[in-house]
């Protein structure tokens, strides 16, 4: 049976907020019973581009990540509170309007915070994946309709020919996936990993210049794990690393000039080393 899944693509946001307005255009003043109610005009986001930087200055990196109702299959929402939701077959979930009047302790019970309390009606709501227009053959909700970089696109297909289009384009859930969301991240890596970055130079005469196609290797425990090269400014940048990954040891080597070494302990936060000089062999 096809089912509506959402690919969000990391590399393509850049939080010009066109998803949200276009969910407010949508659902402010609008009451889209018995799919749901309306939307506050300032309060709610249900859906939201939200800012995440990586890296210290001056290699530092901003990505936006959309951040909406995973449509969760095995969702924690509907455990705290089974009836008030709905689990269409077409795997949409919707929160009962009806139901979700004065149910305050709902609004926590979304890990994502996708649910949120709309004051004026008193009661709780979240993003419908615009079900009440794909319900009348539309084949995209307004956000994904309304996004210039086709950041959002969404899907509708048999679970096992989406699973092979994930796999495929190394589709990732936003947290560990013990959910099985509906909603599939590309390009993740800009929200939960790490790089390494800095700086090569070399000394010609009295001017330092930029150590252009130096060669770094980063490896850990003797294992050879990536190679790239210093661009035109003589600055590289290893991505993709895992936070909390342990030491790593960068070396860097450059024709005619005494190679240099270093480690790095990767945490949380993705560390710029301070520029390095080669010196010439003798
Ligand atoms: S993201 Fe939150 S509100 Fe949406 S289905 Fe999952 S648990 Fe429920
Ligand atoms: S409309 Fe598209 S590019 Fe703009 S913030 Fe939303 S997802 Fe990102």
């Amino acid at each position: 049976m096809k089912r509506w899944h959402m690919i969000v693509d990391l590399a393509k946001c850049v939080g010009c907020f066109n998803c949200l307005m276009a969910c407010k255009d949508e659902h402010v003043g609008n009451q889209w019973l018995p799919y749901t109610d309306e939307q506050q005009r300032h309060e709610d986001k249900w859906i939201e581009p939200v800012r995440h930087e990586r890296g210290v200055a001056p290699y530092t990196e901003v990505c936006f990540v959309p951040m909406t109702c995973q449509q969760c299959d095995d969702a924690p929402c509907a455990k705290v509170c089974p009836d008030a939701f709905v689990k269409r077959s077409d795997g949409i979930m919707l929160i009962d309007p009806a139901r979700a009047k004065g149910n305050k302790a709902l609004k926590d019970a979304c890990p994502y915070g996708a649910i949120q309390w709309n004051e004026e009606l008193n009661c709780a709501q979240k993003c419908t994946m615009c079900a009440h227009l794909l319900d009348q053959g539309w084949k995209e909700p307004r956000c994904v309709q309304a996004c210039p970089l086709r950041a959002l696109s969404v899907v509708y297909c048999e679970d096992a020919e989406f699973d092979r289009m994930a796999a495929k384009q190394r589709l990732k859930p936003l947290t560990d996936g013990s959910n099985h969301p509906r909603v599939l991240y590309k390009n993740l890596y800009k929200y939960n990993k790490c790089f390494i970055a800095g700086g090569l130079a070399y000394q010609d005469g009295d001017i330092e210049k930029a150590a252009v196609d130096a060669k770094i290797k980063l490896s850990m425990n003797g294992v050879l794990l990536k190679e790239v090269y210093a661009d035109f400014l003589g600055e590289y940048k290893i991505d993709r690393l895992p936070k909390n990954s342990g030491t790593y040891t960068l070396e860097f080597t450059m024709d005619g000039y005494k190679p240099m070494t270093t480690e790095v302990t990767l945490g949380e936060e993705s560390p710029c080393l301070p520029c390095m000089k080669f010196e010439k062999l003798s």
